[in-house]
Protein backbone atom coordinates (compact mmCIF):
# COMPACT_ATOMS: atom_id res chain seq x y z
CA UNK A 1 0.00 0.00 0.00
CA UNK A 2 1.62 3.65 -0.85
CA UNK A 3 1.99 5.88 2.02
CA UNK A 4 0.02 9.01 1.35
CA UNK A 5 3.04 12.04 1.23
CA UNK A 6 3.31 14.01 4.84
CA UNK A 7 2.20 18.03 4.46
CA UNK A 8 3.23 20.65 6.32
CA UNK A 9 3.02 24.19 6.18
CA UNK A 10 5.18 26.98 7.35
CA UNK A 11 4.13 30.32 8.96
CA UNK A 12 5.88 33.23 10.52
CA UNK A 13 4.78 36.07 13.12
CA UNK A 14 2.61 38.71 11.40
CA UNK A 15 4.39 41.79 11.53
CA UNK A 16 1.55 43.95 10.99
CA UNK A 17 -1.84 44.78 12.94
CA UNK A 18 -3.49 43.72 9.46
CA UNK A 19 -1.24 40.49 9.22
CA UNK A 20 -2.04 39.52 13.01
CA UNK A 21 -6.21 40.02 12.09
CA UNK A 22 -6.29 37.69 8.73
CA UNK A 23 -3.97 34.99 10.24
CA UNK A 24 -7.15 33.22 12.05
CA UNK A 25 -9.01 32.64 8.14
CA UNK A 26 -5.18 31.88 6.79
CA UNK A 27 -4.66 29.13 8.87
CA UNK A 28 -7.98 27.98 8.92
CA UNK A 29 -8.13 27.56 5.05
CA UNK A 30 -4.70 25.82 5.51
CA UNK A 31 -5.62 23.46 8.10
CA UNK A 32 -8.25 22.07 5.76
CA UNK A 33 -6.31 20.26 3.94
CA UNK A 34 -5.10 18.22 6.97
CA UNK A 35 -1.41 19.00 7.07
CA UNK A 36 0.91 17.48 9.89
CA UNK A 37 1.90 20.00 11.34
CA UNK A 38 2.34 23.54 11.59
CA UNK A 39 6.05 24.76 11.44
CA UNK A 40 6.67 28.44 13.19
CA UNK A 41 9.82 30.72 12.07
CA UNK A 42 11.52 32.51 14.72
CA UNK A 43 13.54 35.55 14.15
CA UNK A 44 17.52 35.10 14.74
CA UNK A 45 18.97 37.85 17.13
CA UNK A 46 15.79 37.97 19.38
CA UNK A 47 13.42 39.99 16.63
CA UNK A 48 10.22 37.93 17.46
CA UNK A 49 10.76 35.05 19.62
CA UNK A 50 7.20 35.80 21.30
CA UNK A 51 5.89 36.37 18.40
CA UNK A 52 6.45 32.05 17.54
CA UNK A 53 4.78 30.94 20.79
CA UNK A 54 1.86 33.38 20.18
CA UNK A 55 1.53 32.14 16.40
CA UNK A 56 1.51 28.64 18.08
CA UNK A 57 -0.87 29.28 20.16
CA UNK A 58 -3.10 31.17 17.56
CA UNK A 59 -2.87 27.53 15.27
CA UNK A 60 -4.05 25.56 18.55
CA UNK A 61 -6.77 27.76 18.98
CA UNK A 62 -8.13 28.16 15.66
CA UNK A 63 -7.03 24.78 14.35
CA UNK A 64 -5.88 22.06 16.84
CA UNK A 65 -3.07 20.98 14.35
CA UNK A 66 0.55 19.69 15.56
CA UNK A 67 2.96 22.43 16.11
CA UNK A 68 6.67 23.03 15.49
CA UNK A 69 8.38 26.42 16.54
CA UNK A 70 11.29 26.82 15.13
CA UNK A 71 14.10 27.63 17.39
CA UNK A 72 17.63 29.46 16.53
CA UNK A 73 20.83 29.07 18.69
CA UNK A 74 23.64 31.43 17.10
CA UNK A 75 24.51 34.24 19.56
CA UNK A 76 22.20 32.26 22.45
CA UNK A 77 23.41 30.92 25.64
CA UNK A 78 22.47 27.56 26.96
CA UNK A 79 20.15 28.88 29.89
CA UNK A 80 18.12 31.19 27.25
CA UNK A 81 17.60 28.50 25.33
CA UNK A 82 16.67 25.68 28.16
CA UNK A 83 14.24 28.45 29.11
CA UNK A 84 12.35 28.13 25.62
CA UNK A 85 12.28 24.82 25.61
CA UNK A 86 10.65 24.07 29.14
CA UNK A 87 8.34 26.97 27.70
CA UNK A 88 7.87 24.95 24.43
CA UNK A 89 7.34 21.99 26.53
CA UNK A 90 4.87 22.62 29.09
CA UNK A 91 2.76 24.03 26.38
CA UNK A 92 2.68 20.37 25.03
CA UNK A 93 5.32 21.22 21.78
CA UNK A 94 6.95 17.68 20.60
CA UNK A 95 8.36 19.15 17.81
CA UNK A 96 10.69 21.61 17.38
CA UNK A 97 12.91 22.51 14.01
CA UNK A 98 16.30 23.29 15.21
CA UNK A 99 18.16 25.86 13.22
CA UNK A 100 21.80 27.88 13.92
CA UNK A 101 20.02 31.18 12.55
CA UNK A 102 21.74 33.80 10.62
CA UNK A 103 23.60 36.96 12.62
CA UNK A 104 26.71 38.73 10.96
CA UNK A 105 30.06 36.66 10.04
CA UNK A 106 31.46 37.55 13.14
CA UNK A 107 28.78 35.82 15.03
CA UNK A 108 29.96 32.42 13.65
CA UNK A 109 33.76 33.23 15.18
CA UNK A 110 34.90 30.09 17.95
CA UNK A 111 35.45 33.77 20.07
CA UNK A 112 32.02 35.08 19.30
CA UNK A 113 29.52 35.54 22.18
CA UNK A 114 26.41 32.89 22.79
CA UNK A 115 26.95 29.20 23.83
CA UNK A 116 26.23 27.51 20.15
CA UNK A 117 27.84 28.23 16.56
CA UNK A 118 26.28 25.59 14.81
CA UNK A 119 22.72 23.89 14.90
CA UNK A 120 24.56 20.27 15.61
CA UNK A 121 25.31 22.15 18.93
CA UNK A 122 21.51 22.29 19.85
CA UNK A 123 20.21 19.38 18.06
CA UNK A 124 22.86 17.80 20.90
CA UNK A 125 21.65 20.26 23.60
CA UNK A 126 18.03 19.41 22.79
CA UNK A 127 18.68 15.45 23.47
CA UNK A 128 21.64 15.90 26.52
CA UNK A 129 18.43 18.04 28.54
CA UNK A 130 15.56 16.48 26.59
CA UNK A 131 16.14 13.25 25.58
CA UNK A 132 13.34 12.18 22.83
CA UNK A 133 10.45 14.53 24.46
CA UNK A 134 10.75 16.31 21.08
CA UNK A 135 10.76 15.21 17.57
CA UNK A 136 13.85 17.20 15.90
CA UNK A 137 13.51 18.97 11.96
CA UNK A 138 16.86 20.44 10.80
CA UNK A 139 17.61 21.93 7.81
CA UNK A 140 19.07 20.65 4.71
CA UNK A 141 20.92 22.29 1.25
CA UNK A 142 20.25 20.69 -1.50
CA UNK A 143 22.20 23.26 -3.35
CA UNK A 144 24.58 23.73 -0.34
CA UNK A 145 24.35 26.32 2.45
CA UNK A 146 25.65 29.85 0.59
CA UNK A 147 28.10 30.32 3.44
CA UNK A 148 29.46 26.69 2.98
CA UNK A 149 33.04 26.46 1.47
CA UNK A 150 31.83 23.13 -0.95
CA UNK A 151 29.04 20.87 -1.44
CA UNK A 152 30.60 18.06 0.45
CA UNK A 153 31.40 20.21 3.80
CA UNK A 154 28.40 20.90 3.98
CA UNK A 155 27.42 17.52 3.64
CA UNK A 156 29.31 16.66 6.23
CA UNK A 157 27.82 19.61 8.52
CA UNK A 158 24.12 18.28 7.95
CA UNK A 159 25.29 14.78 9.23
CA UNK A 160 26.75 15.70 11.89
CA UNK A 161 23.28 17.19 12.33
CA UNK A 162 21.80 13.39 11.86
CA UNK A 163 24.10 12.61 14.11
CA UNK A 164 23.66 14.23 17.28
CA UNK A 165 20.08 12.95 16.68
CA UNK A 166 17.80 14.71 14.37
CA UNK A 167 14.41 13.07 13.50
CA UNK A 168 14.19 14.14 10.35
CA UNK A 169 14.82 17.39 7.60
CA UNK A 170 13.25 20.19 5.75
CA UNK A 171 14.82 21.70 2.71
CA UNK A 172 15.82 25.09 1.23
CA UNK A 173 13.84 26.21 -1.30
CA UNK A 174 14.30 24.71 -4.90
CA UNK A 175 13.14 24.99 -8.18
CA UNK A 176 15.54 22.34 -9.57
CA UNK A 177 14.19 18.89 -8.65
CA UNK A 178 17.78 17.65 -9.72
CA UNK A 179 19.42 19.03 -6.82
CA UNK A 180 17.29 17.42 -4.41
CA UNK A 181 17.64 14.01 -5.96
CA UNK A 182 21.57 14.51 -5.93
CA UNK A 183 20.78 14.97 -1.89
CA UNK A 184 19.39 11.89 -1.41
CA UNK A 185 21.90 9.81 -3.29
CA UNK A 186 24.36 11.58 -1.28
CA UNK A 187 22.21 10.78 1.77
CA UNK A 188 21.84 7.00 0.53
CA UNK A 189 25.80 6.89 0.09
CA UNK A 190 26.65 7.90 3.74
CA UNK A 191 24.20 5.95 5.55
CA UNK A 192 21.67 9.08 6.42
CA UNK A 193 18.15 7.39 6.91
CA UNK A 194 16.41 10.16 7.97
CA UNK A 195 13.19 11.53 6.00
CA UNK A 196 14.54 14.67 4.15
CA UNK A 197 11.28 16.72 2.64
CA UNK A 198 11.47 19.50 0.39
CA UNK A 199 10.91 22.95 1.11
CA UNK A 200 8.69 24.08 -1.49
CA UNK A 201 7.87 27.93 -2.24
CA UNK A 202 5.10 28.49 -4.57
CA UNK A 203 5.45 31.05 -6.73
CA UNK A 204 3.43 34.14 -6.86
CA UNK A 205 5.43 36.86 -8.18
CA UNK A 206 8.80 37.79 -10.66
CA UNK A 207 10.24 40.20 -8.48
CA UNK A 208 9.71 37.66 -4.92
CA UNK A 209 10.77 34.75 -6.66
CA UNK A 210 13.60 36.25 -7.70
CA UNK A 211 14.56 37.88 -3.99
CA UNK A 212 13.98 34.15 -2.40
CA UNK A 213 16.19 32.52 -4.59
CA UNK A 214 19.44 34.77 -4.82
CA UNK A 215 18.91 35.50 -0.81
CA UNK A 216 19.23 31.44 -0.29
CA UNK A 217 21.19 30.75 -3.34
CA UNK A 218 18.95 28.71 -4.98
CA UNK A 219 18.93 27.67 -8.66
CA UNK A 220 16.31 29.53 -10.45
CA UNK A 221 16.26 28.04 -13.93
CA UNK A 222 16.73 30.46 -17.03
CA UNK A 223 13.54 29.63 -19.14
CA UNK A 224 11.27 30.01 -15.44
CA UNK A 225 12.77 33.64 -14.61
CA UNK A 226 12.38 34.67 -18.27
CA UNK A 227 8.62 33.51 -18.43
CA UNK A 228 8.05 35.31 -15.04
CA UNK A 229 9.60 38.65 -16.70
CA UNK A 230 7.51 38.35 -19.24
CA UNK A 231 4.68 37.65 -17.23
CA UNK A 232 5.23 40.25 -14.92
CA UNK A 233 2.55 42.52 -15.61
CA UNK A 234 -0.24 40.19 -15.92
CA UNK A 235 -0.51 38.65 -12.54
CA UNK A 236 -3.44 36.16 -13.80
CA UNK A 237 -1.09 34.44 -16.42
CA UNK A 238 1.91 34.60 -13.64
CA UNK A 239 0.23 32.65 -10.83
CA UNK A 240 -1.53 30.15 -13.48
CA UNK A 241 2.07 29.58 -14.30
CA UNK A 242 4.03 29.86 -11.37
CA UNK A 243 0.89 27.09 -10.24
CA UNK A 244 1.94 24.91 -13.13
CA UNK A 245 5.99 25.09 -12.73
CA UNK A 246 5.48 24.47 -8.74
CA UNK A 247 2.95 21.29 -9.30
CA UNK A 248 5.40 19.70 -11.57
CA UNK A 249 7.98 20.15 -9.51
CA UNK A 250 6.18 18.44 -7.04
CA UNK A 251 4.96 15.87 -8.72
CA UNK A 252 8.38 14.66 -9.86
CA UNK A 253 9.77 14.75 -6.27
CA UNK A 254 7.19 13.12 -4.81
CA UNK A 255 7.17 10.27 -7.98
CA UNK A 256 10.24 9.97 -7.36
CA UNK A 257 10.50 9.06 -3.46
CA UNK A 258 10.25 11.98 -1.66
CA UNK A 259 8.54 11.43 1.67
CA UNK A 260 6.19 14.60 1.89
CA UNK A 261 6.24 18.49 1.09
CA UNK A 262 6.80 21.09 3.45
CA UNK A 263 5.60 24.52 1.98
CA UNK A 264 6.91 27.94 2.81
CA UNK A 265 3.35 29.69 2.61
CA UNK A 266 4.83 33.12 3.67
CA UNK A 267 1.71 33.32 5.63
CA UNK A 268 -1.23 32.88 2.32
CA UNK A 269 -3.39 29.99 2.12
CA UNK A 270 -4.23 29.98 -1.47
CA UNK A 271 -0.92 29.58 -3.72
CA UNK A 272 0.05 26.35 -1.70
CA UNK A 273 -3.62 24.80 -1.55
CA UNK A 274 -3.79 25.57 -5.94
CA UNK A 275 -0.57 23.01 -5.39
CA UNK A 276 -2.33 20.76 -3.49
CA UNK A 277 -5.34 20.82 -5.43
CA UNK A 278 -3.61 20.11 -8.78
CA UNK A 279 -2.11 17.41 -6.59
CA UNK A 280 -4.69 15.94 -5.40
CA UNK A 281 -3.62 15.80 -1.79
CA UNK A 282 -6.25 18.46 -0.61
CA UNK A 283 -8.58 16.80 1.83
CA UNK A 284 -10.60 20.18 1.75
CA UNK A 285 -11.91 19.61 -1.66
C1 LIG B 1 13.61 24.71 6.70
C2 LIG B 1 14.31 25.99 7.12
C3 LIG B 1 13.75 26.78 8.12
C4 LIG B 1 14.38 27.95 8.54
N1 LIG B 1 13.81 28.71 9.53
C5 LIG B 1 14.45 29.78 10.02
C6 LIG B 1 13.92 30.55 11.10
O1 LIG B 1 12.84 30.26 11.60
N2 LIG B 1 14.64 31.60 11.56
C7 LIG B 1 15.85 31.95 11.03
O2 LIG B 1 16.46 32.90 11.51
N3 LIG B 1 16.38 31.26 10.00
C8 LIG B 1 15.72 30.18 9.49
N4 LIG B 1 16.26 29.47 8.45
C9 LIG B 1 17.52 29.92 7.85
C10 LIG B 1 18.73 29.35 8.60
O3 LIG B 1 18.77 29.82 9.92
C11 LIG B 1 19.96 29.79 7.83
O4 LIG B 1 20.04 29.14 6.60
C12 LIG B 1 21.26 29.66 8.61
O5 LIG B 1 22.26 30.40 7.91
C13 LIG B 1 21.78 28.25 8.76
O6 LIG B 1 21.05 27.53 9.65
P1 LIG B 1 21.30 25.94 9.81
O7 LIG B 1 20.48 25.48 10.93
O8 LIG B 1 21.18 25.27 8.52
O9 LIG B 1 22.86 26.00 10.23
P2 LIG B 1 23.99 24.93 10.31
O10 LIG B 1 23.54 23.56 10.04
O11 LIG B 1 24.70 25.19 11.60
O12 LIG B 1 24.94 25.35 9.10
C14 LIG B 1 25.27 26.71 8.88
C15 LIG B 1 26.56 26.82 8.08
O13 LIG B 1 27.67 26.42 8.90
C16 LIG B 1 28.32 25.29 8.36
N5 LIG B 1 28.60 24.41 9.51
C17 LIG B 1 27.69 23.68 10.21
N6 LIG B 1 28.28 23.03 11.23
C18 LIG B 1 29.59 23.37 11.18
C19 LIG B 1 30.71 23.03 11.98
N7 LIG B 1 30.59 22.22 13.05
N8 LIG B 1 31.92 23.57 11.64
C20 LIG B 1 32.05 24.41 10.57
N9 LIG B 1 31.01 24.75 9.78
C21 LIG B 1 29.80 24.24 10.08
C22 LIG B 1 27.37 24.68 7.35
O14 LIG B 1 28.04 24.00 6.30
C23 LIG B 1 26.63 25.93 6.86
O15 LIG B 1 27.40 26.59 5.88
C24 LIG B 1 15.63 28.32 7.96
C25 LIG B 1 16.19 27.53 6.94
C26 LIG B 1 15.55 26.37 6.52
C27 LIG B 1 16.15 25.54 5.42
Amino acid sequence: MTVPPKISFELFPPRTPEGVAKLPSVIGKLAAAQPEYFSITYGAGGSDQNGTYETLATVVRHSGVKVAPHLTCVGSTRAHIAAQLNRYREAGVKRIVALRGDLPATAMSPAAPGDFHYANELVSFIRETHGDAFKIDVAAYPEMHPQAPSPGADFDNFCRKVEAGADGALTQLFYNADAYFDFMERCAKAGVKIPVVPGIMPITGCANTVRFCSGCGADLPRWVRLRLEELENDKPALVDFGLEVVTRLCETLLGQGAPGLHFYTVNQADPTLGVLKNLKLSAAE
